[in-house]
């Protein structure tokens, strides 16, 4: 476990990993090393897609243009895979929310779903593929100076 993590009192973490059937498919993740590593910290959950209303289950979105860092900054975007709706906004007030989320309940640390177009930490997909990046919630959480792990390097 991270030293940061070690140390954190309360920690935000997606949804999906701690057993909550939010995934775009309607199932969960729940990871046994993610509930080790949280055992004894105030552990606030959180899904920016569900929780900016996109539904569950949803279509599955990728970015394209860039990251989340570039969605945020608005020279990417959210999309339905196959060329559907555009989700920028939604993904965005997910973002939002997370970022908020963080700072009511006082998280420093934020332990993401690797790989999720909003909770990405190190990778994602964007136009079609597995690239190094983040998520446009990890992207904002980082920015609002939350650190950010993946759930595949606790
Ligand atoms: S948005 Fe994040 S918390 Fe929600 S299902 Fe996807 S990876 Fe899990």
């Amino acid at each position: 476990m991270s030293r940061t993590l070690a140390e954190a009192r309360t920690v935000l973490v997606s949804a999906c990993l701690v057993g909550q059937a939010c995934r775009y498919d309607g199932a969960s993740c729940e990871s046994n090393a993610v509930g080790r590593a949280l055992a004894g910290k105030e552990v606030v959950p959180i899904c920016p897609e569900a929780g900016a209303g996109l539904g569950i289950p949803r279509p599955a979105v990728e970015l394209e243009g860039g990251d989340g860092r570039a969605v945020l900054e608005g020279s990417a975007r959210a999309r339905v895979k196959g060329g559907g709706p555009d989700v920028t906004a939604q993904f965005l007030e997910g973002a939002r929310l997370a970022t908020e989320v963080a700072r009511r309940f006082g998280a420093t640390v934020a332990v993401l779903k690797e790989r999720s177009p909003s909770c990405g930490a190190r990778q994602l997909w964007v136009n079609g593929e597995r690239v190094e990046g983040q998520g446009v919630a990890a992207a904002a959480l980082r920015g609002a100076g939350v650190t950010v792990l993946s759930d595949e390097e606790l």
